[in-house]
């Protein structure tokens, strides 16, 4: 793997936690800790809520990069949360979106693929053929004529992004 990769995925890891789990998503994530830990514990070195510190937390929960157990403090009968990282996932988790994002893209290339759209030049509608025919190609709005969209430059973008991702995907 080339250094320039290495660094790529980095940066998109970076940008899915931080989409995800915010910025304190992030600042957890980023501290490296290997050992398990409790919300109390990270609310009090980073100074903030408890509560976003949980929140955080379980949105990497749901990413598939933190893991939790329950234990039930006896003195306080509250329940503990115990907290790990799980950074030997990243990979897994990083191919995952992708592959997701790249389902995303695909979709979107159909249907753009066989829809014929018309919009107005001052942006006010973007209509199929057939609603365009009932206007008489005329906007609805403003009066102005409705236009052919010609779509194949942003076809040609979703393909690129889509052959960019399936590159990254072989990378990792
Ligand atoms: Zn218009």
């Amino acid at each position: 793997m080339e250094a320039s990769q290495v660094g790529d995925i980095e940066e998109l890891i970076i940008e899915l936690i931080e989409r995800v789990a915010g910025e304190i998503g992030l600042v957890i994530y980023s501290m490296g800790i290997k050992e398990e830990f409790t919300d109390e514990q990270i609310a009090e070195e980073l100074k903030v809520e408890i509560n976003e510190v949980r929140k955080a937390l379980f949105s990497l929960y749901e990413l598939g990069l933190a893991k939790y157990r329950r234990i039930k403090d006896d003195d306080t009968g509250w329940m503990e949360y115990h907290w790990r990282i799980e950074y030997e996932r990243e990979r897994e988790v990083l191919i995952k979106e992708l592959q997701r994002t790249k389902e995303k893209l695909e979709e979107k290339l159909k249907i753009e693929d066989t829809s014929v759209y018309y919009i107005c030049l001052n942006g006010c509608i973007k209509a199929s053929y057939e609603e365009s025919m009932e206007y008489g190609f005329i906007c609805p709005k403003c009066g102005g004529n409705l236009e052919y969209l010609d779509s194949s430059k942003a076809l040609e973008d979703i393909k690129r992004e889509i052959e960019k991702i399936d590159k990254i995907i072989k990378s990792i």
